[in-house]
């Protein structure tokens, strides 16, 4: 582990890129053994950009891994109900074994209706409700993407959680509350202590201050500053957020949670944004269609 000024870099980008050597292992044997390729489908509602950034990110680490997929794009104004039958569609097609709904969806769509629609052993993201309870009962079906991908992170760098304080920022469905349910479970990539804080937490930055690990997750670009870590603790910056920026080729940049030089120097360790916690959501999402495609070849 680094320490103070010099920390590890927890990389995302070269760690994601060497577990898709296993994947494609995987899914080259599950090709095999089905017939057919392991099959994951993407619902795109809208012309959101950041949105159809992530899913093509998504479509693309499936096709280096051997794994068939597609997106569905409707269009922002799709009726909810037709949205609905689109997914009914996916699932009943035996060819895709998981599929996600891009989030955010359109004002007008309830996305509650939505996760519930999913039929929940296709649900690769683990948002439908019976997925979230079997991961608060310890027997989860599939890992949360995001937080599933950072355990896998924790992991691939040797980083200990049992025992150890972590704080999570953010209770959100996607991130910061499961991710509170792994890390406070029973078992390895769990067995830590979890304060959770939300927007209504008072004294913050004492509660960020106690953190062995920090994991930010509350879209708000460079929230997190130095003097809100303690030396030597773990930073995670789950949070990305697209800020305009004439310089920049594409006319935004990526920021994260975190202020990243300011902070690197007092952390063990830290990811960046981008290329820290995004392609590890990704290798958690290829790995539950995995995960989904060989329970459906032992229905064979
Ligand atoms: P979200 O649904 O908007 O939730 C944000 C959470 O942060 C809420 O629980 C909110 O509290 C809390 N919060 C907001 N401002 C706060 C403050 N000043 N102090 C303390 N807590 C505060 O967001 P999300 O979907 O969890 O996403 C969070 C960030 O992660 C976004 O930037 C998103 O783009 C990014 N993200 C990245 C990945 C990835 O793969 N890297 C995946 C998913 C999301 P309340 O509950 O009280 O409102």
């Amino acid at each position: 582990m680094g320490n103070s000024k010099n920390p590890v870099l927890l990389d995302g980008k070269k760690t994601s890129d060497q577990l898709k050597a296993s994947i494609q292992i995987k899914a080259q044997t599950l090709t095999s053994l089905l017939g057919r390729p392991p099959g994951l489908a993407a619902v795109l509602v809208g012309n959101d950009g950041a949105s159809a950034t992530y899913v093509a990110a998504k479509m693309k680490a499936c096709a280096a891994c051997g794994i068939h997929s597609f997106t569905v794009h409707l269009p922002e104004d799709i009726a909810e109900e037709e949205l609905l039958q689109e997914i009914e569609k996916l699932n009943h097609q035996e060819h895709v074994d998981g599929f996600i709904v891009q989030l955010p969806l359109p004002k007008h769509i309830s996305v509650e209706r939505v996760t519930e629609a999913i039929r929940p052993e296709k649900d690769v993201d683990c948002f439908h409700p019976d997925n979230v309870g079997r991961l608060t009962l310890g027997r989860p079906r599939f890992l949360p993407a995001t937080p599933g991908g950072i355990i896998t992170l924790f992991n691939h760098y040797h980083i200990e959680t049992e025992g150890r304080h972590v704080v999570v920022l953010g209770r959100s469905h996607i991130v910061g509350l499961p991710m509170t349910l792994l890390l406070a479970a029973p078992g390895a990539g769990g067995n830590a202590t979890v304060t959770v804080c939300h927007s209504r937490t008072q004294n913050l930055e004492h509660h960020m201050q106690q953190a062995d690990i920090l994991i930010a997750a509350i879209g708000k670009p460079a929230f997190v500053q130095a003097h809100h870590v303690k030396p030597g603790a773990v930073v995670v910056d789950v949070g990305i957020t697209r800020v305009p920026d004439n310089t920049a080729p594409r006319g935004y940049r990526l920021l994260g949670d975190v202020d990243f030089p300011k902070v690197a120097p007092k952390c063990s360790a830290i990811t960046p944004v981008p290329g820290g916690v995004g392609p590890m959501t990704i290798i958690t999402l290829l790995s539950n269609t995995l995960e989904a495609a060989s329970r459906n070849m032992n229905r064979l």
